[in-house]
């Protein structure tokens, strides 16, 4: 996959929401900085480094987020790989982009062990709560993932292939769950191609052959569909065909024996209309004029999935009496299924501008049925909407109610009860850790055993071998029962062996 040399004038161009002035001011500052930051510095490609955090913007850009979260991302690996510093960059652009930033970073030295099933949820939920502090951040890591992805091809296969499985196992099921559909299939396609190229070239293949097949029967289906919404008096968005994706595609033919022929949504009609009514109208003209197959009928408008996804979705026999899935949505739930979760900045953004069109009826009925957390990320987006703060506060309230998470230097994640100390967190390592801590270094900086532990922080135990024995004055504080116990049973073990 050739990459191009992105431009700041192609990220402003990207913009889905083209930003004010001072936002574009913003951003343009921002390329600025980073460019001079990363000056002479290259990509494993040869490509001038400042061509990544170019292309992570423009992708940010593209999904809708706004001008501060793409200057985050112009500037995400400033702090990392050159000398300017998070405190620089405080200072010129705001604490807020500072913090993105520094959530990525602290990202960036996350270790994640295991292969095992069991291990997968675990960790990639451990992971978005350890940025839970800002869903920006995980959006603005996910655009960073899909830029390495598409540059994949210029590092070590070795690394290739590690990278490619850590991409599948976490960042394609985050993408999934924030319903940011567009990064998902893109990730999952990079993915599969450098994990199973033979089964990737096979599928690929397949899906062109048939899809130019195809052609012009889906240019038929668009021109009948349209002159029968027109002849009945729905005005709609767009009309457009839609290919599955490779990866999508070969889980599909895995179900069916590999066999073409019984995937029917290998290309599928999507049309874009007015409102919820507008939907159900649609689908009532489709199934006039095409008979419907049973049992295809998919109404997840009143019942959306559990990411959030919503869309009516129907098998009709087309023209000619060939099978033909067709999609049904409003331009919000298209968003919404594009760019999931960033949807939120982009309808934020239209309704400050008066953009109101776009915003659908409040439904009840939808809106209390999934009690699933991204539903509820999407409930507090309705509340909260006008508000990001708010909206963030939210999320972190919630999601890291009672949870702290801090990071070993090595980037181990340790998950602790909210007010844990210093001593919760060495015996969190180890018992070993606990019984021989003396101090900490915590962000760099010398703390004390009793301090209590913050979300994020970085913290290095700092151990005595020849302690034999804990602080019996440590059982005041700790808050973990693991903790406690330790201390417990080492302190007695001791008195017992003191009064033989
Ligand atoms: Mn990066």
């Amino acid at each position: 996959m050739k990459q191009n040399i992105v431009t700041i004038d192609e990220v402003i161009k990207a913009f889905k929401n083209p930003p004010a002035h001072e936002g574009e001011k913003l951003v343009r500052d921002a390329f600025e900085f980073a460019d001079a930051a990363h000056k002479n510095q290259k990509r494993a490609s040869g490509k001038p480094y400042i061509n990544h955090p170019l292309a992570t913007a423009k992708i940010l850009a593209t999904i809708g987020m706004d001008a501060r979260t793409v200057a985050a991302g112009l500037l995400h690996d400033v702090p990392e790989d050159t000398p300017e510093t998070l405190s620089t960059i405080s200072k010129k652009f705001g604490p807020d982009i500072a913090q993105m930033i520094e959530g990525i970073t602290k990202l960036g030295r996350i270790k994640l062990r295991g292969t095992k099933e069991d291990y997968k949820l675990e960790n990639w939920r451990r992971m978005f709560l350890a940025m839970g502090a800002d869903i920006r951040t995980v959006i603005i890591k996910l655009a960073d993932r899909l830029h390495n992805m598409q540059t994949l091809e210029y590092l070590r296969p070795d690394k290739r292939i590690r990278i490619a499985h850590e991409t599948m196992e976490i960042y394609v099921p985050i993408a999934n769950r924030l319903g940011i559909g567009e990064i998902r299939g893109e990730l999952a396609d990079l993915c599969f191609m450098y994990l199973q190229p033979d089964d990737y070239q096979r599928t690929k293949h397949l899906s062109e052959e048939k899809l130019k097949e195809k052609e012009a029967y889906v240019e038929k289906a668009i021109k009948e569909i349209g002159q029968s919404l027109k002849e009945d008096g729905i005005k709609y968005i767009d009309m457009h065909g839609r290919a599955k994706n490779i990866y999508s595609l070969y889980l599909k033919l895995q179900k069916h024996d590999m066999d073409i022929k019984r995937v029917f949504d290998l290309i599928a009609i999507r049309i874009i209309v007015q409102d919820v009514t507008a939907c159900y109208e649609t689908l009532g003209i489709v199934h006039k004029k095409y008979r419907p197959m049973i049992g295809r009928i998919k109404d997840y408008i009143s019942l959306p999935k559990p990411n959030g996804y919503q869309s009516i979705h129907t098998t009709v026999f087309g023209p000619d009496g060939r099978v033909l899935e067709v999609q049904i949505r409003t331009q919000k739930m298209h968003d919404e299924a594009e760019f999931g979760i960033a949807a939120h900045w982009l309808y934020e953004t239209r309704k400050k501008r008066g953009w109101t069109s776009y915003f659908l009826p409040k439904n009840d009925k939808i809106t209390k049925k999934e009690v699933e957390w991204v539903k509820q990320l999407q409930q507090w987006q309705e509340e909260l909407g006008n508000n990001p703060e708010e909206f963030m506060e939210g999320l972190k309230v919630d999601f890291l109610k009672n949870h702290i998470f801090a990071f070993t230097p090595l980037g181990d994640i340790i998950e602790l009860p909210e007010g844990a100390s210093i001593v919760d967190f060495a015996y969190a390592i180890h018992t070993d850790v606990g019984h021989t801590a003396t101090g900490a270094r915590v962000d760099g900086k010398m703390s004390a055993l009793n301090s209590i532990v913050h979300n994020g922080q970085i913290i290095e135990i700092i151990t005595d071998k020849n302690r034999v024995l804990p602080n019996a004055d440590w059982l005041e504080f700790v808050k973990t029962s693991h903790a406690k116990s330790a201390i417990r049973r080492a302190i007695n073990r001791a008195k017992k062996e003191n009064s033989l």
